[in-house]
C-alpha cells in the first residue's frame, strides 16, 4: 500500500529540457491545476488527501533553474504521450522549409 500524501507527484508526467544549457532536471514551473480529491480526516483532525484527480491543468510558465532562461525550455517529446498510431497534434508543428 502506498500511503497517500499531498498532491506531491500525483500527476506530472511532462519532462522538460533547457536548450540553452542542457538542463533536464531542475525547473521552476508555474501551474494552475484544478484537482478533485478525497479528503480523509482522522477524528483528531489530521488530513490525508487521497486519490487526487486532475480535472484541469495549465502550465503557465517554465523556466530553467540553472540558467534562468525561460525562453529556451522545451518539452521532451514522447515522454508523456501514450502510445498511439497517429502522431500527436502539434508533434510536427515545425514549419517545413520552402
Ligand atoms: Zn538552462
Amino acid at each position: 500500500m502506498v500511503r497517500a500524501t499531498r498532491y506531491a507527484s500525483a500527476v506530472v508526467t511532462t519532462r522538460y529540457r533547457c536548450e540553452a544549457c542542457g538542463n533536464l532536471t531542475r525547473f521552476d514551473v508555474t501551474v494552475t491545476r484544478r484537482v478533485q480529491a478525497f479528503y480523509h480526516y482522522s477524528l483528531g483532525g489530521d488530513l490525508e488527501v487521497e486519490d487526487p484527480e486532475v480535472l484541469d491543468e495549465t502550465v503557465e510558465a517554465v523556466s530553467c533553474r540553472w540558467c534562468g532562461n525561460g525562453g529556451r525550455v522545451v518539452e521532451v517529446p514522447g515522454a508523456a504521450e501514450p502510445a498511439s498510431g497517429a502522431p500527436a497534434p502539434g508533434a510536427d508543428a515545425v514549419t517545413p522549409p520552402p
